[in-house]
């Protein structure tokens, strides 16, 4: 990696709860800032995702929009990180796999409590949902998997730390949850 690795960081099916996390560094990122560029992530708000060193992923793949970002994730950048539980293995938006995917919308849109006005939406711009909620590595190669909804900051930033750096990652045992 040059002096000042790339980093972009994206939320498929997710909360932004792993992003939450990354910024509970707290005064840390301020080290961060000094040590890497970010591309396209949430927190710069940049559209375009250019050649990257660090790529990290929120979130599991729930729509065709979702696997496009992914796909130009694994093309874009060197390392690719899944972060938390839904990256991983689905995590709660996986919780809808134990049903159909008529069934899911018919009940979100048609049928579920406090819908007002019952119509599954079709408008051409949103992603068409997939089948299932699939975990990341799925679709694409990764490189690494960081457990945990949401792994906690220290977590983030030892293996961050670790990887700028070009140690082995070596999480200690308290840093590591399979929540
Ligand atoms: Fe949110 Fe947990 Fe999924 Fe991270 S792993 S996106 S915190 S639900």
């Amino acid at each position: 990696m040059g002096d000042r690795p790339r980093i972009a960081t994206a939320s498929l099916a997710g909360c932004f709860g792993c992003h939450m996390s990354l910024l509970d560094i707290d005064e840390r990122i301020l080290d961060l800032v000094e040590r890497v560029e970010f591309d396209r992530t949430p927190f710069t708000d940049v559209k375009i995702l250019g050649e990257c060193d660090v790529g990290i992923i929120e979130g599991g793949v729930a729509n065709a929009e979702n696997v496009e970002v992914l796909r130009e994730f694994r093309e874009r950048c060197k390392v690719l990180v899944a972060v938390g539980a839904c990256a991983i293995d689905g995590g709660i938006p996986a919780m809808r796999n134990q049903f159909g995917l008529k069934e899911c919308l018919q009940e979100s849109y048609v049928d579920g409590i406090g819908v007002e006005t019952p119509h599954v939406p079709d408008d051409p711009e949103i992603p068409l949902l997939l089948n299932k909620v699939h975990p990341i590595h799925e679709v694409v190669k990764i490189d690494y998997f960081l457990p945990g909804c949401p792994p906690s900051a220290d977590a983030i930033w030892t293996f961050l730390d670790e990887l700028l750096t070009g140690r082995p990652i070596e999480l200690p045992y308290t840093q590591i949850r399979y929540d």
